[in-house]
């Protein structure tokens, strides 16, 4: 059963609540952008739609199932080509997408919004930089939820260059919109996970042993967030 909330942020940015899960819908002078697509949630396209007139596309930060719920309204879709074997596990296609790039900016009309890569959490996860806002839309990276680092996909090393890579970016933006978690989260949360990342990949904290989705998991509670990783 799909129950969501549609929350306005300002005149031109919508984030909606979907069980644990939100994404956004943004608009410029031109046309509007949805980034992801839900989960329970699997009509983003008309939610969008009774926001906004203007032409709907939409991208997502990576292909986990919890961002993809309403993918199948597109015809194509932003993505990072790193993700795809991860978008075809649901879908079972991959032909639909429309490559982005590490620099490449999407402007919805005097609203530009520029990609940055940040693998680890998958290997094509990407944040959007939404330019004259001064905000960081992250996906899932930089959030203080449960961050998933558990499976063949997932990278607590690339994850932790991900997470430095981004302290060139720190005087561009004063919040952080992430897909889960508190909502806003301040700049300093990278730091926090950057810490915790070292931490966790030296041994430093200890584990608890756990399940999820069958998997055998150690969770890391690091205070900034809980890190679920493989149980080696
Ligand atoms: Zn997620």
């Amino acid at each position: 059963m799909s129950s969501y909330e549609i929350i306005q942020i300002d005149s031109q940015t919508w984030r909606i609540e979907d069980q644990g899960v939100r994404f956004f819908l943004l608009t410029g002078d031109r046309e509007a952008l949805l980034i992801d697509s839900g989960m329970t949630v699997h009509n983003a396209k008309e939610i969008a739609h009774s926001l906004t007139d203007l032409p709907v596309r939409l991208l997502n930060t990576h292909a986990d199932p919890d961002h993809i719920g309403s993918n199948q309204e597109f015809d194509t879709v932003y993505m990072n080509p790193a993700e795809l074997s991860n978008y075809h596990k649901t879908q079972r296609r991959t032909g639909d997408i429309t490559p982005i790039w590490d620099g490449d900016v999407i402007d919805l009309g005097n609203r530009p919004l520029q990609v940055i890569t940040l693998p680890g959490h998958t290997p094509g996860s990407v944040a959007l930089l939404d330019i004259t806002r001064r905000v960081l839309i992250s996906g899932d990276p930089i959030q203080d939820g449960n961050i998933f680092m558990f499976g063949i996909q997932r990278e607590i090393c690339a994850y932790r260059h991900s997470l430095k890579k981004l302290e060139r970016f720190m005087d561009q933006f004063d919040q952080i919109y992430p897909s889960h978690g508190t909502f806003p989260v301040m700049p300093s949360l990278i730091g926090e996970l950057q810490a915790a990342a070292e931490k966790i990949i030296a041994g430093e904290i200890t584990t608890t042993d756990a399940s999820m989705f069958g998997n055998p998991i150690r969770k890391y509670d690091a205070k900034a967030a809980v890190f679920l990783l493989d149980k080696e």
